[in-house]
């Protein structure tokens, strides 16, 4: 089983002629919802990918709408509590050369409550994954938790907060970054990738692959990424996350693991939006097969 706490938005997407100037009022060409939040993106991505997976969170007491797309998807939604204030979202505005501009209201995302957390993880069985994301509240307390359980805890360190990260450290096995976030990282804590405290690291390098580094001995393991054309590439990384916690959670192997998450993402970066564009497993392993 996989544990994933984390957000979830609804993302209200308005297709722009241009990006507003200030002052400015605009009427947008397209509009549409989706399903999004970091956390929502990973659990689909992990129950598309075949495994059972358990969304921890909060959204608002009137929203029926966000629990039927989870569930349509396949996660399980039943850990997912209901709260005074309205479910987060991200009003998303995309002009028409694809640039994107985006402002979140967390609403019930920042409404947690650890001790509902520690209810769930105390039904979680050693081997079990925690997935966690940097938009939620607690996630340093519930990642202590999963590491009580002997829960293997998957750090997924964004949106990046280089504080955020150093008191996370502790408590993961596995702590997940772009390039970006990893040289950011590297910057700020004047410490190279191979010094990071923690057990293993996972690097997303976009059309290059990935690699994960065995912090203990050193051995990296790579994955290319596979040729695509990429028409969007929003939720690229939440779903090689999504998918490799699946792929983990079954017994995989290291190198077994990123080529599914590999081959994921290369089909979840040819589809428009993030949460709706994840691939299903027959999809996965239809590619594997090429
Ligand atoms: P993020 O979305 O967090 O910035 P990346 O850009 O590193 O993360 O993308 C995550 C993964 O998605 C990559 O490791 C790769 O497997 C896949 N991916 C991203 N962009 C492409 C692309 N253009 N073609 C094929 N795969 C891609």
């Amino acid at each position: 089983t996989v544990y994933n706490f984390g957000s979830i938005n609804r993302d209200l997407i308005h297709e722009v002629p241009h990006m507003p100037a200030p002052g400015e009022t605009l009427a947008a060409k397209r509009y549409s919802v989706g399903l999004g939040g970091k956390g929502a993106n990973q659990s689909v991505a992990c129950a598309r990918a075949g495994a059972k997976t358990v969304h921890i969170g909060a959204v608002g007491q009137q929203d029926t709408w966000s629990l039927a797309q989870l569930e349509g998807f396949g996660v399980d939604v039943s850990q997912i509590r209901r709260v005074e204030a309205e479910t987060g979202h991200a009003v998303i505005y995309v002009d028409p050369t694809g640039e994107n501009s985006i402002v979140i209201q967390h609403g019930a995302n920042a409404e947690q409550s650890l001790e509902a957390v520690e209810a769930v993880l105390a039904k979680a069985n050693s081997g079990d994954i925690l997935l966690l994301q940097n938009e939620t509240p607690f996630t340093e307390e519930t990642a202590k938790l999963g590491r009580n359980r002997d829960l293997f805890v998957i750090y997924s360190a964004a949106p990046f907060e280089p504080d955020a990260v150093s008191a996370m450290l502790p408590y993961i096995d596995l702590l997940v970054m772009n390039r970006g976030e990893c040289e950011e990282l590297e910057r700020r804590n004047k410490m190279p990738l191979a010094d990071i405290p923690v057990p293993h690291v996972l690097v997303t390098l976009g059309a290059d692959g990935a690699i994960w580094r065995d912090q203990s001995d050193g051995s990296v393991t790579h994955v290319a990424a596979r040729k695509v054309d990429a028409v969007d590439t929003t939720g690229a990384g939440d779903c090689f996350t999504g998918v490799l916690a699946a792929a983990l959670s079954e017994g995989k192997n290291r190198k077994q693991a990123l080529e599914m998450a590999s081959a994921a993402a290369a089909i979840q970066v040819t589809r428009p939006g993030a949460a709706p564009a994840m691939p299903t497993r027959d999809e996965i392993d239809a590619a594997l097969q090429d």
